[in-house]
């Protein structure tokens, strides 16, 4: 008999099925919905949204509907004054945790500081907080603290995007803190336990079983992370987007398996993956 051990942080975080099920739910309701980037990054999920009507544009000047959703990454303010101007009804799925961060960068940019943001400079969270300041810049990259230097700056504020780890924002604030001289500092922590949790726990499970089932879409970058992280401890973690990648597994060999997932993995498709293991 084998043994399966399902981690308790498992499916959509709070965030994300929020914005999914209000997507839903406004779906049944009206022809159409735009929205800016998939709401979530599984394709589950998202072909069943885009087969009732979802459009998932590039930018907001591709829309064409009446109705827009904002997905919990959020929009910058520019963008969302743009989408008020044009008269399309918005639905704000921002993620409260990220709301936050918009209300914080506005009241620090109204007092002056300049802003810095550790976080990756193409995603969509980031791009969307940086739409709330000016003096703003975004550290990815220990070489990226080179260009905050050539800025004068009297007063510095340094958050983080929601999903870093922990370690690694602290990490970037003591190399900035080193290297960048401001009377002021100060520092929030803005980074959402939601995923920091699934990775401990990821790693606990690891290492007690003998395979770790990651279950989450290619492009889901916590997925990506939790899957990276369980690997390096329990050499047998398989990344799981669609029931099909489970048939390449020789589930014999292992008397033990756990199930983790990413925050965009939905609970139908971990209840799939559940039955197939017990059917074996
Ligand atoms: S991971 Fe955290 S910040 Fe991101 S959507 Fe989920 S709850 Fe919100």
């Amino acid at each position: 008999m084998k043994k399966l051990i399902i981690a308790k942080n498992i499916g959509f975080c709070f965030g994300v099925k929020r914005a999914v099920e209000t997507s839903e739910k406004l779906l049944e309701k009206i022809p159409s919905l735009d929205t800016v980037g998939d709401i979530v990054h599984n394709p589950l999920v998202m072909e069943k949204l885009k087969s009732k009507n979802l459009n998932v544009c590039n930018s907001i000047k591709e829309i064409k509907g009446k109705y827009f959703l904002i997905r919990t990454h959020g929009l910058s303010r520019k963008e969302i004054e743009e989408l008020k101007n044009r008269k399309i009804k918005i639905f704000d799925m921002t993620c409260p945790f990220v709301k936050k961060i918009h209300y914080l960068v506005e009241n620090l940019n109204k007092k002056g500081y300049h802003i810095i943001i550790i976080g990756n400079k193409n995603h969509p969270e980031v791009l969307g907080i940086k739409g709330y300041g000016e003096k703003i810049n975004i550290i990815e990259k220990e070489k990226d603290i080179f260009y905050c230097k050539k800025n004068k700056m009297e007063k510095i504020a340094i958050i983080g995007q929601t999903t870093l780890n922990f370690s690694f924002f602290l990490r970037f604030i003591e190399i900035i803190l080193k290297k960048i001289k401001a009377k002021e500092v100060l520092i929030y922590n803005t980074i959402c336990k939601v995923t920091e949790e699934r990775e401990e726990e990821g790693k606990e499970i690891s290492k007690k079983v003998e395979c770790v089932l990651t279950l989450g879409g290619k492009e889901s970058s916590n997925t990506k992370k939790l899957f990276e992280i369980c690997k390096k401890i329990c050499e047998n973690t398989f990344y799981i987007e669609k029931i099909s990648d489970l048939s390449k597994i020789n589930f014999k060999k292992f008397k033990s398996i756990g199930i983790i997932s990413g925050t965009s993995t939905p609970n139908f498709f971990i209840k799939e993956v559940i039955e197939y293991l017990k059917k074996i």
